[in-house]
């Protein structure tokens, strides 16, 4: 039977026989088409839970496959294959290894919430998506992504000074992920906040820049956002049977 829906299928599965006939009839190419058998034996039991044992997989149960999500996504409008109804899938039939082979998009997720919204069983697709991201880092699939780099840049400033400054983020953010420093489309913003924000803002933001401000007082409430981060992630390696030691660097 020929495979109608082929883009649904990874074409390294696809098995195509260029030339064959059966009884006198020629079916070559498309008419003998066929999808590679396959066998899992590895799931990952825990894989469902493990995730929701993360900040926003919490509602992954409830999904019940209907595609909303992936239908509304902004990033599958331009990449079919980033497809969250399809990774849900396999989460909670734990197919690890199904899983891992799209670990390099699964960090795409731009949080906009578009499958949050059309979610109709209160998923939090978009909370799933993070989780995700977070649980492939965790368990070391992958290295940290530059929007973990810049979250931790920006919490790390906040819990030093109880402020933040942005020209700091950036340029430690550019440093942690090698990138230089004078970028066109940061010049390009640059010319265009400077000729659109007002003077005393700019100089409030200039004097910020070479006396590094800081909130008085900060440093009760530092140590305790400090410590609730740092019990978070324990609590996230522990739910994965990681070590807990050196959860933050
Ligand atoms: S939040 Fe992420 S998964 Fe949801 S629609 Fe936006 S890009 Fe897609
Ligand atoms: S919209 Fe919600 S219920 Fe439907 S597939 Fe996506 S996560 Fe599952």
């Amino acid at each position: 039977m020929p495979i109608h829906e082929k883009s649904l299928i990874r074409p390294e599965n696809l098995r195509t026989n260029e030339e064959l006939e059966i009884d006198g009839i020629d079916v070559s190419g498309h008419w003998s088409t066929f999808i590679e058998n396959r066998s899992v034996t590895d799931y990952n039991e825990a894989m469902q839970d493990e995730i929701a044992a993360l900040p926003g997989g919490e509602f992954i149960h409830r999904c019940w496959q209907c595609g909303s999500c992936t239908n509304a996504c902004t990033v599958n409008a331009i990449n079919p294959d980033f497809n969250p109804r399809y990774w849900i899938y396999l989460i909670r039939c734990g197919m690890e290894e199904e899983l891992l082979r799209d670990k390099d998009i699964i960090w795409q997720c731009v949080s906009c919430n578009k499958c949050t919204y059309a979610c109709p069983r209160d998923v939090n697709p978009e909370g799933v998506m993070k989780a995700t991201a977070h649980w492939l880092e965790l368990k070391g699939h992958t290295e940290p992504k530059p929007a973990a780099i810049f979250d931790k840049e920006f919490s790390n400033q906040v819990f030093a000074k109880g402020k933040i400054e942005e020209s700091s983020i950036m340029r430690r953010f550019f440093a942690h992920t090698g990138q230089p420093l004078l970028q066109d489309w940061l010049v390009a913003l640059m010319r265009s906040l400077l000729s659109r924000l007002p003077v005393g803002l700019l100089m409030k933001l200039g004097l910020s820049t070479v006396f590094h401000p800081r909130t008085r007082g900060w440093s009760a409430a530092s140590k305790a956002l400090e410590d609730y981060v740092e019990e978070r992630e324990r609590a996230d390696r522990r739910a994965l049977g990681l070590k807990t030691e050196g959860a933050r660097q």
